[in-house]
């Protein structure tokens, strides 16, 4: 894993992240602070505006604003932003300017003039030469329709100080915003590299670990988060595969020992035959039983197959509705044949009818198996019993024998691959040891199991449970 990649993503994706959210939150912090500033001018603006009107109503009346400056000066204590004045008359003649003006004109228009109806005014932000940007007020100076002097008073006030103000902020924010970003971006990379240390120790374990020695496991961090319980999966997977990389490579060895076997017979007989001439009776005699072991690997070859296809998940089952009443009838036929020799009494238990979902012919192979081992290992005279019953919602098929039963310390490893409890007793009578682990896997195919209960001296009972659908 690329922990440094993760790491680097992770911080610089938190910076980035709370770059944009400082960047979003700086932008309406600007646009309030402005509508703050803004709104405390024109508050202040409106102030002058309607004192500049009180004091120019009388010059007004009069026409006479010749001295209205020195009016001005005398009676206002505003500092140099509250005497930008201009008065109109109701046509939009300048009747007065103030001195700082410097015969520059504050701006107007007779649209605007004539939207003002008596007492109103208007706020807006205009551009002076000389003077930047300036708050312009206009207000009728006229009380009532009709009544008094019509006038019309402008007063402007710098924006200079409000955009001062707002300029600071601006550069607080730019200059705060990437370092905010920054040290955000820096603590996270730091966390993020702590908390991917455990991570680092576990690549660096795992490294160590090769398919020749899965004896090794990873170190577990004590951290008490995914982490560990990830440690903790890892490590039990690599049992998990030890497990099944020891019983594949005692499979391979096993199958190969079992073919060595009867390609050593086969190889030995030949050459002796081809030692000397013989009579066709010897030929003959030799030719048999080179055909025995023949057999016998073909049959070895064909279960192992079948086997590495299961093992593969590449058996392709045919599942249809099957009776295993007649199924287990037409068994106790064959059963009866293949016990004749033994002087064996097979018996039918199966009252009841049950159908299942399955593959006909494997549930035949799979029984076949469980009543050849009850004919191989019963006692001449015994009984075998086949069953059907239906419990807890399965079919279970039984067979049952009278003969030497199984050791239990046999008991748990019958089902292993080529595991035989008398290997070479039971290699003599044609067995592979593969028949209980192909009944079992078919078994599992089917959703189903295989139960043993058996007595040395007595005899077995194998049972097979069958989910009904
Ligand atoms: P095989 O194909 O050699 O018979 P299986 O896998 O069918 O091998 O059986 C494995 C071993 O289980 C046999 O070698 C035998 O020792 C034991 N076994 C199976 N069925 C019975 C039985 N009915 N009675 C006693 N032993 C049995």
């Amino acid at each position: 894993m690329n922990w440094r990649g993760l790491r680097f993503r992770i911080a610089f994706g938190l910076a980035g992240v709370l770059a944009v959210l400082f960047a979003i939150l700086g932008g309406g912090l600007y646009l309030s602070r402005s509508r703050v500033l803004l709104g405390d001018t024109d508050v202040a603006l409106k102030g002058r505006a309607d004192w500049i009107e009180g004091i120019a109503r009388g010059p007004a009346e009069a026409g006479d604003f010749s001295s209205f400056q020195e009016e001005m000066k005398e009676h206002t204590d505003l500092g140099r932003e509250g005497r930008v004045v201009q008065i109109l008359s109701e046509s939009g003649r300048v009747l007065f300017r103030s001195e700082n003006l410097a015969g520059a004109s504050l701006p107007f228009t007779q649209t605007e003039l004539a939207g003002l109806r008596p007492c109103q005014w208007a706020i807006r932000t205009v551009s002076l030469a000389g003077e930047g940007r300036l708050r312009l007020i206009t207000q009728n100076g006229r009380e009532k329709e009709g009544e008094g002097a019509a006038y019309f008073v402008q007063v402007a006030m710098p924006l200079d100080q409000v955009e001062a103000n707002l300029r600071r902020l601006l550069r607080t924010l730019a200059g705060a915003i990437p370092l905010g970003a920054f040290l955000i971006g820096a603590g996270g990379w730091f966390l993020v590299g702590r908390t991917l240390k455990p991570v680092g120790d576990i690549v660096r374990s795992a490294r160590l670990i090769r398919v020749d020695d899965l004896k090794r496991r990873l170190e577990i961090p004590k951290t008490g988060d995914e982490i560990e319980e990830l440690s903790r999966i890892l490590n039990s997977m690599l049992g998990e595969l030890e497990l099944n990389f020891e019983r594949m490579r005692r499979f391979i060895a096993d199958a190969a020992h079992e073919i060595r076997t009867p390609l050593g017979i086969l190889l030995g007989e030949t050459d002796v035959a081809l030692q000397a001439d013989r009579q066709s009776e010897e030929y003959r005699s030799i030719l048999e039983s080179n055909r025995k072991e023949v057999a016998r690997l073909a049959g070895l070859v064909e279960r192992l197959l079948f086997l590495s296809h299961m093992d593969a998940g590449q058996w392709r089952w045919e599942m249809r509705p099957v009776s295993l009443r007649p199924l287990l009838s037409d068994l106790a036929e064959k059963a009866g044949l293949l016990a004749n020799d033994k002087d064996l009494r097979v018996i039918l238990e199966a009252d009841q009818e049950a159908v299942i979902r399955g593959d006909e012919m494997r549930l035949r192979q799979l029984l076949l198996n469980l009543v050849d081992n009850a004919v191989k290992h019963s006692r001449p005279g015994g009984r075998i019993i086949l069953s059907l019953s239906r419990r807890d919602g399965q079919a279970v098929l039984g067979v049952e024998d009278e003969g030497a039963g199984i050791r239990p310390e046999d008991l748990p490893r019958i089902f292993d691959r080529f595991y035989r409890a008398d290997k070479a007793r039971e290699r003599s009578r044609g067995g592979y040891g593969l028949g209980l682990s192909i009944s079992q896997a078919i078994a599992q195919a089917h959703r189903g199991r295989i139960e043993v209960r058996s007595k040395v001296g007595e005899g077995s009972l194998f049972a097979l449970w069958l989910p009904l659908p």
